[in-house]
């Protein structure tokens, strides 16, 4: 390799910028925003199919609509929030570790996620967060664990509050949510296909077994709890 021995007039621009004229220090890759307007815009339609489907769980469950219609908004924005933290805990761990990470719909997963509302079995996942660059299975697996673990930590902490909750109408969004968190987490750690548990699974076994097992077992506490 030529090493460039500049003896010609550095120009002036580069001398007020005080750039060196070459260098053998890898170059920072600086991402201007986290979020790109593409990812927004998934993460909008993503976000308004779940609280569709939310919403038809709602509808299921008589109590909160005959509570009124902020209960019914509390409902389905915690159902929401859920999701979004779902994907963001995904996008933290991925570029965490140094890997391009940005949600996107599924079309074939979005229209399952529509169903749904219908459906009397609530399947959540209008699509995922894409992962570009270097990993090996190890890293995939604490990305995809990050997803359902968060889902348990915020439905746990929405379980307390609803065991301490002060009135009917608290107790109704934050009981739900709970149970909506445990069944996001549950659903997505199945070891099948392109689920969040197919990664873990194929990480670490005895990881997989551990939060799989945890997600039952709160899941059933939640249910016995709470109906
Ligand atoms: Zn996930």
């Amino acid at each position: 390799m030529q090493r460039r021995e500049d003896h010609a007039p550095i120009a002036e621009k580069s001398l007020e910028e005080e750039k060196p004229l070459y260098s053998y220090e890898p170059q920072p890759i600086v991402k201007a925003h986290i979020f790109s307007f593409s990812e927004i815009l998934h993460l909008i339609i993503g976000s308004l199919i779940v609280m569709g489907v939310g919403l038809s769980f709602i509808f299921q469950t008589d109590y909160i609509l005959m509570q009124g219609l902020w209960v019914l908004i509390g409902a389905s924005l915690i159902f929401t929030s859920i999701f979004l933290f779902h994907e963001l805990a995904h996008k933290a761990v991925a570029m965490h570790n140094g890997l391009w990470a940005e949600f996107r719909l599924n079309i074939f997963t979005s229209l399952i996620t529509l169903l749904s509302i219908i459906s009397p079995i609530k399947f959540i996942s209008p699509g995922s967060v894409m992962v570009a660059g270097e990993s090996d299975k190890r890293v995939m697996g604490k990305i995809a664990i990050a997803g359902p673990a968060v889902n348990l930590m915020l439905a746990s902490l929405l379980f307390i509050l609803a065991i301490f909750a002060p009135n009917y109408p608290f107790f109704l969004i934050t009981a739900s949510g709970a149970i909506w968190g445990f069944w996001m987490a549950l659903l997505n750690l199945i070891p099948l296909g392109i689920l969040d548990g197919a990664k873990v699974f194929r990480w670490n076994k005895v990881v997989w077994a551990t939060i799989f097992c945890v997600s039952i077992i709160l899941m059933f506490f939640a249910i016995i709890f709470f109906l």
